[in-house]
Parts: C-alpha cells; structure tokens; sequence
C-alpha cells in the first residue's frame, strides 16, 4: 500500500465513522437533522478523496477528469434541487427515484469491474461484482416501477401481470443461472453479464408490478436495502472501504426497517417478496363497495362533541400531510387540553406515504412525543374515547382489513370503528391508497365532515373558542 491508498483508507475509515455517528443520531427527532448534515458531510469527504485518489494514482485522462466532475456538478445539482422542490408528501417517490439511481450506479461500476479489465477478472471480483450487477438491476427497475405507483400514475396502478408467480420464480431462475456462468466461464463474461443484466432487470419489473395494496410500504423498505447491498458488493469489487461501509449501513437499516415493516403490518415477508400479497392486491379498485349513507356533520357541531368529551383521539393520515394541517391538529389538542379534554395522538405505522410519516409531521407541530400512542396500545383504549377525530385516515382505519379477500386484508388497523362518536375529515369521497371504499364511513356512529383538513380544522378551532369564550 502506497502512501496515497493509507491516506485514502484513513479518510474513508473517518467517513464511515461520520456515517454511524449521523445514523444515531438519526435515533431522535430532535438530533435527526444534525445527524443528516454529518452523514452529508461525510459521504462529501468520501468523494473528493475518491476524486483526489483516482487523479493521484495516474487516472489523468482530460476527458475522464470533465466527465466526473460533470457527473458530480449534475449529482449534485439534481440532489439539491430535488431535495428541496420536493413536497414532504412527494419524499417516498424522491427516496424511490435515488434508489433507482443507486441501484444502477451500483450496476454500472460492477459491470464495469467485470468487463473493461483485458484479462478475466478472479471469481471473488466476479462474485460481489456478479451480485453488485444483479442486486443493482433489480433495484433499478423495482425501484421506478415503485416511484411510479407513489406518484399515483394510472397506467402503472392498474397494470397486472397474468401468472405472476410463474414469471417471478422464472426470472429469479434465469438471472441466478447466468450468474453461475458468469463466474463458472469468466472466458464468456460479456455474454453472461448481459444477460445477468436484462435477466436483473425484467425480474425487477415482475417483482414490484404486481404489488399494491397495503405491501407498497415493505416493498420501499426492501428495496432500499437492495440499493445498500448492491453499493457494498460494489465496493467490494472496486475495494473501496467508504462504498463497503455506507453500502452495508443503509443495507442493514433497510432490512431491519423492512423486518419491522412487514411485522407491524401483519405481511410474511416471504409472500411480499414473492410479488403481490393475497392476490388482492390489484383488485377491488372498481368495487362499488360498502352500502348505505354518509352522515355529513358540521365544523360547529364537531366543535361541541370535542368540548364536552372527556377523551378525544386524533388520528391522523395522509391527508393532514397533504393539507399540511399538522399545526391546527397540535393547535385543537392544546386548546381542548386546556379546557380538561384528554388527547391522545393515534399513531399507526404506515399511516402517509412514509414509514414514520406522522412522527415526523406531528414532531414538526411539536405535539409532545408522549402523546403519540402505537398502535397496539391505542387500540384497547377506543372503546372508552367519546370522539375519535380523523384526519385525512383512510385505509388504517378501514374494517375491511379485518376479513379476507380485500387489497388491505391482514393488515392491522387502527380500531376507530369502536369509538362511541367519529367524525371524518376530509376532502370528498376520495378513495385511499389501496383504491377501496371504506365500511367506516357508512357506520351508524361515524359522521363526515367534508373539506380540506386545513381549513376544517381552522373552522372546528374557531367554533371551540367561541364554545370556550
Ligand atoms: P390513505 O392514503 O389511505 O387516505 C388518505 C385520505 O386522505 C384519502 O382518502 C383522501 O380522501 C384524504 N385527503 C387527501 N388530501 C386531503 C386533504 N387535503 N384534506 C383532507 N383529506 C385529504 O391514507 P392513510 O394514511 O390512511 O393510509 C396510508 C396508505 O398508504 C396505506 O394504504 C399504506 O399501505 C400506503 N403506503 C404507506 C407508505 C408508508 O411507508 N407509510 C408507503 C406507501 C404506501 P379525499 O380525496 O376524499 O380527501
């Protein structure tokens, strides 16, 4: 090891510590932010010594040197821009579209590791770069196909795939024979990578087309740690310490997230991965659903039921995102605590469109954290709740999770349905994101209270003051 690869290793080992030290304190809401900058920072570190490194030992072509800082120039600009255009209900199809570019980053370095070298490369490079290939792929087409479904665009929703299990298990099949012969006949390893490649990605279409419902959260999750996987296989194959390291971080976070993902939401993860739960997943968008009558109710009169309950529950959803109404829900919890009433935060784990989401957005209002109640300890207490508002809930509140046949079944759901008053609000009779009507809002106890969160709850605020006045 020459000087200029000791002082490289040391940097990247110093990067890797700024990358565990910005992962814990991602533990707290409260550090989360400073230990995003010290992550950014470090993953910055990473690339202008990877930069300095390539430039030192010999790699001086001209037109190399412009297309990499071209590449970062555009990185960076596109991360930039992106990151802070985005709306904080668009983040799950921004986190999607980089793990598409991650993945197949990830590709492109390992075939490039397999390819350009005159000679064959030896089986270990071709292993974890073999993987890099396959893994990156995958993750590079599951990963828009996902992007796509988050961002609501029809054709990709309704898309089926006839036989689905058949065409999963045959391009698992395939893109694992290939890779074998890549590393079984490095002598024909153009042939092999190419087909390791389209084999990889055609398996990433098969696998994330079919999946809806309620499996797009576990989905996101395991893709994720596909996109550090394949990173780290990479990094393995260009032995690159920082690539190794911040690969095997996100990869681990990934599969954790997607173990703890697939447990809240009553999902094998086995069957998940398999492509599409239950078979349900894709149908029922056009149902005519449940029967019966929406009772509509007004801001004054949900004003009047807060005031003399003794214990409300909050439940909010994607659509207190949407609305961004975070701030008015804090606001009508403080001003019925104040006047005595008892508010609890029901908090479910794929509530919005993010794992997390509703921490985040309610941390944002500072509603106190003990205030925020799981789901499995909110749930007993509903029956004893006089009001039950929702805000912008749907599918975490729909009973039909609680039989069979329905893209939502299996999944736990906050017991809403017990509380002895609901009151719905939100825009109209938009469906949720699994695409069904919701039993709830036809139960003789649940009244609706139509309009944008935001302003719905800035109505019921001003019907309680002047209730309290
Ligand atoms: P849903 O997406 O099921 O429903 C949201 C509801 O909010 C809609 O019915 C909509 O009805 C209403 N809404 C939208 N905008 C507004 C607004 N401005 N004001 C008031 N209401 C509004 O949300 P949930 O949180 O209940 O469920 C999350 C769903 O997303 C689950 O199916 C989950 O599997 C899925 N998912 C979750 C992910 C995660 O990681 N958390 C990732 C991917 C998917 P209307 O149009 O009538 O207003």
């Amino acid at each position: 090891m020459n000087a200029i690869d000791t002082v490289a290793w040391f940097v990247y080992l110093l990067s890797a510590v700024m990358f565990v030290i910005g992962l814990h304190f991602m533990n707290s809401p409260k550090t989360a932010r400073r230990g995003n900058q010290i992550s950014a920072v470090g993953m910055v570190i990473a690339i202008i010594m990877a930069f300095v490194h390539l430039f030192v030992t010999g790699y001086r072509s001209n037109i190399a040197i412009i297309l990499l800082l071209l590449g970062i120039a555009i990185g960076a600009v596109a991360g930039v821009v992106s990151a802070k255009k985005v709306k904080m209900t668009d983040m799950p199809q921004l986190v999607s579209i980089f793990n598409t570019v991650g993945g197949g980053a990830a590709a492109l370095v390992a075939l490039n590791d397999i390819l350009t070298p005159a000679k064959a490369p030896g089986l270990v490079v071709l292993i974890t770069a073999g993987l890099g290939v396959v893994i990156g792929s995958v993750t590079f087409t599951g990963s828009l196909v996902a992007a796509g479904k988050l961002q609501g665009v029809k054709f990709l929703r309704k898309l089926t795939l006839p036989g689905k299990g058949f065409l999963n298990v045959l391009f698992i099949v395939l893109t694992i024979a290939s890779f074998v012969m890549l590393c079984v006949q490095p002598g024909q390893r153009l042939l092999w990578a190419v087909l390791t490649t389209v084999f990889a990605l055609v398996y990433g279409l098969v696998f994330v087309i079919p999946i809806g419902g309620a499996d797009m959260p576990v989905v996101i999750s395991v893709l994720n740690a596909c996109t550090g996987t394949a990173v780290a296989m990479s990094g393995l194959a260009i032995d690159n310490v920082a690539l190794i390291v911040a690969g095997a971080l996100v990869g681990a976070a990934g599969a954790t997230l997607s173990i703890l993902m697939a447990q809240a939401m009553n999902r094998p993860l086995h069957s998940v991965l398999a492509g599409g739960f239950g078979g349900a997943s894709n149908a029922s968008a056009n149902d005519d659903g449940p029967e019966g009558t929406m009772k509509e109710t007004t801001a004054d009169d949900v004003a009047v039921q807060l005031v003399y309950a003794q214990k409300v529950i909050f439940v909010p959803g994607f659509g207190l995102a949407q609305a961004q109404a975070q701030r008015e829900l804090a606001d009508l919890g403080e001003l019925l605590k104040e006047h005595g009433v008892e508010v609890s935060y029901a908090i479910h784990p794929v509530a919005g469109r993010m794992p997390g989401h509703m921490n985040v957005l309610l941390a944002e209002a500072n509603v106190p954290y003990d205030e925020l109640v799981d789901l499995d300890d909110i749930n007993p207490q509903f029956p004893s709740a006089n009001v039950a508002l929702v805000v912008g809930a749907n599918d975490v509140t729909n009973p039909a999770a609680r039989r069979p046949g329905t893209p939502v079944s299996g999944m736990p759901i906050l017991d809403v349905d017990q509380a002895q008053h609901v009151v719905v609000m939100k825009r109209g009779r938009g469906r949720g994101y699994a695409g069904i009507e919701n039993e709830l809002y036809f139960e003789d106890n649940t009244q609706m209270l139509f309009g944008d969160a935001k302003a719905g709850l800035q109505a019921v605020i001003a019907a309680v003051k002047e209730l309290l006045a």
